[in-house]
């Protein structure tokens, strides 16, 4: 057996960074204020300040593998976080700013998070929690430019990037060391947290920029609009660095016309979030034609299922939609719906049907789904659960013992969610495991449902869940937001679906509501609706509700 003759060779992110320093330095990064206007500046500095940050915190004690947490909209002083952080051989926490406060605190107890770098503009959400979570260091970003108000013994972030001019240092790190960490969005359970190493990362970044996943090059304007507390923002931040395409991040402003403003006004090329904002872009579009010209871009999306009628309404004004799937514990890239080379000449209905799908798995991924009684074919139409495996997929949670249900002797992830996979390899997530509905010993996909309804005109959002049923154990429950202005019957929607599914598919109860609750990170909050409508089957509630 001989050896190989190739260099052994640290994947870090601090690459990521050098390579910005001596390649891109005059491409920009550009973040929305909170007042809208706009801060520019150039990789240059971009890197300068990271590695200020990171000289910063060592004069602080920062140790390896020590926590910080940040607590920030998607910015330029949340890049620096990303990378001065990890070079400095800390991790990067990543507060989500829309959980409930007593849930931010004990994730940052859990994680023993040693200091914060915070928005001004989100100290009135510190205050709410400060007291049960304990930093030792406060750092403050002053977005609006106001004085910092340093009486409760906070820092001003500016002040403490000066502290570490000059002292930046490069420290010796592994591959395998921890850069960041996450926590699960937390809607079964307590939150789990997932500590990414810089390996992860890296290679993450690598296989994330490839033409058949996010298609990002140097030549790219990329807006990551899924926000940075959110699975690192997909990994966008890491993937955009490393190829020097120009950023554009859009602050606290995720409205629909904000967003195409910034994306016109900056030449975004690239952007990507959740179904939820690109429902609320279809809807602007449409609602004034010939505002924005939106032709070429290109939306990931992910984080739940793109209907197919939202995908087909951007894609009528000119985008280019890539769904793709994954989560927390994948990195979170796990699969892309790109059209394979042998299915580019199906019917344009067959193409659709492969772009709503969530896509085949990236290199270095493995995928299969399992039933209880082992592995499913890979049909289209058998479900079971998908299992994972690959360099960045989490093999274990942070300090979580009895989380090992989570993974399989084997070696693979479980993700909860049940899915088919089809002969092109294309998986289909069918539901989380907790959302799919079982009625009368079959199993009933509510994602299948819901899109049915949102390929309707007059529907903006459907969400479907199941209620208990003394017959069938559990029926579903279609709950329907109607466009603005919009109408329609409950008997229309029924006819659509019957148009579609076996008739024991069909909801007996859809109903018509404001809104459809929504979790922190963009997702349908259906044990919200499965509560407030689980006695509907035996009251004598009208099926449709006003
Ligand atoms: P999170 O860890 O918060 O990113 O949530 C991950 C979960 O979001 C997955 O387990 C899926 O249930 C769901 N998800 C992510 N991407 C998609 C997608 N493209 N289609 C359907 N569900 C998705």
């Amino acid at each position: 057996m001989i050896q190989s003759t190739m260099m052994s060779y640290e994947l870090t992110l601090t690459h990521f960074l050098d390579r910005a320093e001596r390649y891109f330095r005059n491409t920009e990064i550009v973040s929305r204020m909170p007042d809208k206007t706009l801060h520019r500046y150039t990789y240059q500095i971009f890197v300068k300040r990271a590695k200020q940050l990171a000289g910063a915190l060592a004069k602080a004690g920062l140790k390896p593998g020590d926590r910080v947490a940040t607590l920030m909209w998607n910015h330029y002083a949340h890049l620096e976080a990303y990378f001065g952080i990890p070079a400095q051989g800390g991790v990067m926490h990543t507060l989500n700013l829309r959980l409930p406060p007593k849930e931010i605190a004990y994730i940052a107890n859990h994680a023993q998070d040693r200091f914060l770098i915070i928005d001004d503009v989100l100290l009135p959400l510190l205050k709410t929690f400060e007291a049960d979570a304990k930093f030792e260091r406060v750092f403050v970003v002053p977005l609006t430019g106001q004085p910092v108000d340093t009486s409760s013994g906070y820092e001003n972030y500016e002040n403490f990037l000066e502290s570490g001019y000059g002292s930046y240092t490069p420290v010796h790190i592994h591959e395998n060391d921890p850069a960041a960490m996450c926590y699960t969005s937390g809607t079964t359970g307590r939150p789990k947290g997932v500590v990414y190493s810089h390996r992860a990362l890296v290679l993450h970044s690598l296989v994330e920029v490839m033409q058949d996943a996010l298609n990002l090059s140097n030549r790219d304007t990329v807006c990551p609009v899924v926000p940075m507390f959110h699975v690192n923002s997909w990994g966008i931040p890491f993937a955009a660095t490393m190829v020097g395409a120009k950023q554009v991040y859009p602050g606290p402003h995720l409205d629909p016309e904000s967003l195409l403003d910034l994306y016109s006004a900056e030449g975004v090329t690239v952007t990507a979030g959740v179904p939820t904002i690109w429902l609320g872009i279809a809807q602007a579009l449409e609602k004034q034609p010939n505002t924005w010209n939106v032709s070429g871009l290109r939306m990931a999306v992910g984080g739940a299922a793109m209907p197919e009628g939202v995908m087909r309404r951007l894609e009528s004004q000119g985008c280019v939609v890539l769904h793709a799937w994954g989560m927390t514990e994948t990195s979170p890239l796990g699969s892309a719906a790109f059209i394979k080379r042998t299915l580019a000449d199906r019917s344009e209905d067959d193409v659709y049907t492969w772009k709503a799908k969530q896509g085949i798995a990236v290199p270095f991924v493995d995928v299969r789904i399992t039933r209880e009684d082992g592995e499913a074919p890979w049909d289209g139409q058998t479900m079971g659960e998908l299992e994972v495996r690959g360099p960045w997929i989490a093999g274990a949670y942070y300090d979580m013992p009895d989380a090992v249900t989570s993974f399989t002797e084997d070696g693979w992830f479980r993700t909860g969610d049940i899915a088919t996979i089809d002969e092109e390899g294309y998986i289909e997530i069918k539901d989380r495991s907790k959302d799919l509905i079982k009625s009368g010993g079959e199993w009933i996909s509510s994602v299948a449902l819901e899109n049915a309804l949102m390929g309707h005109e007059a529907v903006a959002e459907a969400a479907v869940v199941a209620i208990p049923d003394p017959k069938w154990q559990e029926r579903p429950l279609a709950a329907v937001v109607l466009k603005p202005g919009a109408s329609a019957t409950v008997e229309e929607l029924a006819a659509i679906l019957s148009d579609h599914f076996p008739k024991w598919y069909v909801p007996e109860h859809i109903v018509f509501v404001d809104e459809i609750p929504k979790t922190s990170t963009g997702k349908f909050m259906k044990a919200q609706l499965r509560e407030r409508f689980r006695d509907i089957a035996g009251s004598d509630q009208p099926a449709a509700m006003p």
